[in-house]
């Protein structure tokens, strides 16, 4: 259907009580495996990608390939540069075709922080219709996640919260709220709704003003996922299992098939185990059908 940026398929998100996946990609063969699921499962999709990757491949042939896929997908989708730490590269891969970008200014000051994210939302919504996510706290590696949670400073704090995103006019907000990148350590991880739901309160009480983006999606159990949903959780940024997915696929192919020597069965081998992810998630996170 279309190329969208990622705030209007959110509101939709956050009034409808569903969520989006954002899948990371590291490669065309993974983009492949989530496109081919969302479509069927007529879901809307967000597809991220670190800035390693957009690196790797360029930023430019990363939005050209995306773009080529997407427009002739009968789904609404968008592209977001994921945790980019640098506002100039925030600002080339906007210029390069880029939907949504994340400009990731969390480990400086409060104000440096609104400082450097109100560059990147002033600059992508003067170029057109680019929204921007920024993030407020510490999201983890889940090796630091038990400690994250317990230390109420590291969280985003709520009245922080409206105040960032009033002052810095952002239009997807990341509040640390103790879920981790990685596998966590536990079945079951520490989570903070509480602070979710007095931030989803204060900021979307009234309208949606940002939606709410969980990070570390990787590894929550559906009954944490449900009620993150339930609290204004909007889009679930999902990494770590695509990552494990194409390299467990990979290395069990070829285990397999050790003689073969055809790289397309191992990329169909892989595009398919993503998609059985993906459209797991899709469901997990009630988006099917609402394309
Ligand atoms: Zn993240």
């Amino acid at each position: 259907m279309s190329v969208e940026n990622a705030k209007g398929m959110l509101i939709k998100a956050t009034q409808g009580k569903y969520a989006i996946g954002a899948f990371n990609i590291t490669d065309f063969v993974q983009l492949e495996g989530v496109v081919e699921a969302a479509v069927n499962k007529k879901s809307p999709l967000i597809i991220q990608t670190s800035v390693e990757p957009s690196k790797f491949y360029g930023r430019k042939t990363m939005a050209a390939a995306f773009r080529a896929i997407a427009e002739s997908a009968p789904i609404p989708i968008c592209l977001h540069l994921d945790h980019c730490t640098d506002v100039d590269y925030c600002i080339k891969c906007a210029d390069a075709g880029y939907t949504n970008i994340m400009i990731d200014a969390s480990k400086y000051s409060f104000e440096e922080n609104i400082r450097m994210t109100k560059e990147v939302v002033d600059y992508c919504h003067s170029i057109g219709n680019i929204s921007v996510e920024a993030e407020l706290g510490t999201v983890s590696g889940v090796e630091d996640q038990i400690k994250v949670v317990e230390d109420e400073a590291q969280l985003a704090n709520p009245d922080q919260a409206v105040e960032f995103v009033e002052r810095t006019g952002v239009d997807l907000f990341a509040p640390a709220i103790g879920t981790a990148h990685g596998v966590y350590a536990t079945k079951d991880p520490k989570v903070d709704f509480e602070r979710l739901g007095k931030i989803a309160k204060l900021v979307n009480g009234q309208s949606v003003r940002a939606p709410l983006i969980i990070h570390g999606g990787t590894g929550l159990p559906p009954h944490t996922v449900a009620k993150l949903i339930e609290l204004g959780g909007a889009k679930f940024n999902v990494s770590t299992e695509l990552k494990y997915t194409l390299i467990d696929t990979t290395f069990d192919y070829i285990t397999a098939h050790r003689k073969e020597y055809n790289p397309g069965k191992i990329n169909t081998a892989v595009k398919n185990a993503i998609r059985e992810a993906v459209e797991k998630w899709i469901d997990m996170l009630g988006s099917a059908g609402k394309a």
